[in-house]
């Protein structure tokens, strides 16, 4: 990738964004980093406020209030140079059926201009559709028409690049392509790859980090690995007898919650929990604990949780 840009920037940095239909606030008050290089998550429920933000970043429509950079470029001021190196699919990529791959990026280099032509082969390369690139588009599966829309990204050699949604619609094998391209795109390539996405097992899969997007404002960012870390509200509890445990931690103050599991029970509570404290309790009641451990969530349990509290709490 040729890095012109400013490329020690963070690829889009958002301060205070917010966009407003009417009473409406679909984007509220969003502070974010995305930092360059990385596979970055955009996560919430449909209607959250994801795309909203996207086409906001693109200048497809207009932030109430707030600041928003991108490559290091303030928006929307320095929107034509920061879009210089910025690729991006919002829903379905759009193609004239007709055409054939490579026409249809051609279509899009007049347009581009620059070194637009000369990346079509490569780019055709890049998304393995060289064999496939002189068939019309209408003949293409899904996920072909998903890595046209890629190539067609990577017609400006981006250093960043926007995806709203981007397996929508892809079957298993068509996500397992996409989630190699992506990977490679950061990690061989060195771009930024923002991708929206309600579906919490692929910004894990794919993403480095991601932030969590509820009713317009973000609720929780970090690694895939902080955001799914322990909370030190749950524990997981094996012991010999774990109906007498459900017993007897069921209802206690401060415990939320007891689940038996197959292998024992999940405890969860209102604030941190002292597992020294619980393991006494069993004990005392001549129950024998062999494994007392906190629990580590998968993202989707960390996403649902989150989301599932703000619900209570509103
Ligand atoms: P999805 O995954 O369903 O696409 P999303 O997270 O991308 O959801 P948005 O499409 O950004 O969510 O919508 C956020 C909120 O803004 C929703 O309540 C939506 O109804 C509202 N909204 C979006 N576009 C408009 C518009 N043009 N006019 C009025 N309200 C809008």
């Amino acid at each position: 990738m040729n890095k012109t840009a400013s490329s020690s920037a963070p690829a889009i940095e958002t301060i205070g964004l917010t966009k407003r239909f009417g009473e409406r606030l679909a984007v509220d008050a969003v502070n974010l980093t995305v930092p360059a290089a990385t596979a970055f998550g955009f996560l919430g429920h449909n209607g959250a406020g994801k795309t909203t933000l996207v086409r906001t970043l693109l200048g497809l429509t207009a932030a109430s209030s707030g600041e928003m950079y991108m490559l290091g470029h303030r928006l929307p001021a320095e929107r034509g140079l920061a879009l210089a190196r910025v690729g991006a699919i919002v829903d379905e990529p759009l193609f004239y059926p007709h055409l054939t791959g490579r026409e249809n990026l051609r279509v899009m280099a007049a347009v581009r201009g620059g070194d637009s032509a000369s990346r079509i082969p490569p780019a055709l390369e890049r998304v393995g559709l060289s064999a496939r690139a002189d068939d019309a588009v209408k003949t293409y599966s899904m996920g072909m028409r998903q890595r046209l829309g890629i190539a067609r990204c990577l017609l400006c050699d981006p250093m960043l690049l926007i995806l709203d949604e981007p397996t929508n619609g892809l079957d298993p094998g068509g996500i397992l392509e996409f989630r190699k391209l992506v990977r490679e795109l950061v990690e061989d390539e060195g771009r930024t790859v923002f991708l929206s996405s309600h579906l919490l097992d692929e910004v894990e899969k794919i993403c480095d980090a991601a932030a969590i997007v509820d009713r317009g404002r973000v609720i929780a960012v970090g690694t895939i690995a902080e955001l799914s870390a322990d909370d030190g509200h749950t524990i997981l509890i094996g012991s010999s007898d774990p109906q007498a445990a459900l017993a007897l931690l069921q209802g206690r103050p401060g415990v939320a919650g007891v689940e038996l599991l197959a292998d024992g029970l999940r405890v969860s509570a209102n604030g941190r929990i002292d597992p020294a404290a619980i393991n006494d309790l069993l004990v005392r009641e001549g129950i024998r604990v062999w494994r007392l451990e906190p629990a580590h969530h998968s993202l989707e349990e960390r996403f649902l949780q989150m989301t599932s509290r703000l619900e209570m709490a509103a």
